[in-house]
């Protein structure tokens, strides 16, 4: 009896000395993770990491542009962080990785694109709401093809239909590298697809914004520039008088806004225009603009059509015009 209770005694002291020396070095060095799980509800995912001792900061959160990845970053080291997780829903993975002398970052992995919801730190909790997001669907409009050339550079012999094509082709391209939307091209060959099997296309592919390549024309060779077109409010009481009409309208000029906006920053095309048009493959039952890149009729933009770098300049003001659009519209 009396040799148990020495036992236990000194078990006690033992423990209670280890506990004290790990409490004191975690409180000066140590963040100690008590537990991290990932918990759902709905399509919201919540990353729960409690610790043992509250922390007296606030973690910073970093994400990847294309929302894949999220870097949490601790002023101080945390102990024993053996915590790899695999694959759950949207979830790729997790762990911890040592940054820099003193400090571990929390990386964490998705599968899908997220966004984060809710971010909330008690006193030794952190919990980081996010879901996915559903990309949107960018339809893209070669103008002219096939048996339809559209018009053709007096300067250098191209044809629309060539410039049009290959402008969409590597504006997918560029859309789809940033993981942040889907496309869907009307044609991605030199084929004839009529207007109305365009519309079709554009009406029936869950599409959020429709944008349609063309280049223009203009009898006064003089002339040059970029223009974007929307439908004119009247074409609208004729054709449509619909509530979403109106809205997707209200969109496209936003859209088309944008684009003007960024277009300067990246080429250093003569005029910028946002016009309207009565056109036809506007109408349509999703936001959308006609682009017309430049005047093939014009020497100066005829030679710009055909620059790789000049598209690629107006690729990226079409991609920073639609990431403020659905930055800023409530999809
Ligand atoms: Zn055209």
């Amino acid at each position: 009896m009396r040799i148990k209770s020495f036992k236990l005694i000194f078990l006690l002291i033992v423990f209670n000395y280890y506990f004290f020396i790990n409490a004191f070095s975690n409180e000066h060095n140590f963040l100690a993770i008590k537990k991290t799980w990932i918990s759902k509800d709905n399509e919201i995912y919540t990353l729960n990491i409690d610790f043992y001792d509250g922390f007296d900061f606030t973690p910073r959160i970093h994400t990847l542009s294309n929302g894949l990845k999220m870097f949490l970053s601790f002023k101080r080291p945390i102990s024993n962080p053996k915590m790899d997780y695999g694959n759950h829903g949207i979830v790729k993975g997790y762990f911890f990785e040592k940054f820099g002398e003193s400090s571990l970052m929390f990386v964490m992995a998705f599968n899908k694109n997220v966004v984060f919801t809710k971010k909330s730190y008690t006193k030794n909790t952190i919990k980081i709401s996010f879901k996915a997001v559903q990309k949107p669907t960018i339809i893209i409009d070669a103008g002219h093809g096939g048996k339809d050339p559209g018009t053709r550079s007096p300067y250098v012999g191209q044809m629309e239909k060539n410039i049009s094509l290959v402008t969409a082709i590597e504006l997918r391209n560029t859309l789809l590298k940033t993981g942040r939307y889907n496309v869907v091209l009307t044609r991605d060959e030199d084929k004839f697809v009529s207007l109305d099997d365009r519309l079709s296309i554009i009406n029936s592919s869950n599409g959020s914004i429709l944008i349609s390549i063309h280049t223009d024309y203009n009898d006064d060779s003089a002339l040059r520039g970029m223009s974007v077109y929307t439908l004119p409010d009247n074409a609208l009481s004729i054709w449509e008088k619909q509530g979403v009409y109106q809205d997707n309208l209200k969109k496209s000029k936003r859209f088309a806004q944008y684009l003007m906006d960024y277009v300067p920053k990246f080429c250093k095309i003569k005029n910028k225009t946002c016009r309207s048009g009565d056109l036809k493959i506007l109408k349509n039952t999703i936001p959308s603009v006609l682009i017309e890149l430049g005047c093939i009729s014009n020497k100066i933009d005829s030679n710009l059509l055909l620059s790789k770098l000049f598209r690629e300049k107006a690729i990226y003001a079409m991609l920073y015009a639609l990431d403020k659009f659905f930055k800023t519209s409530n999809r």
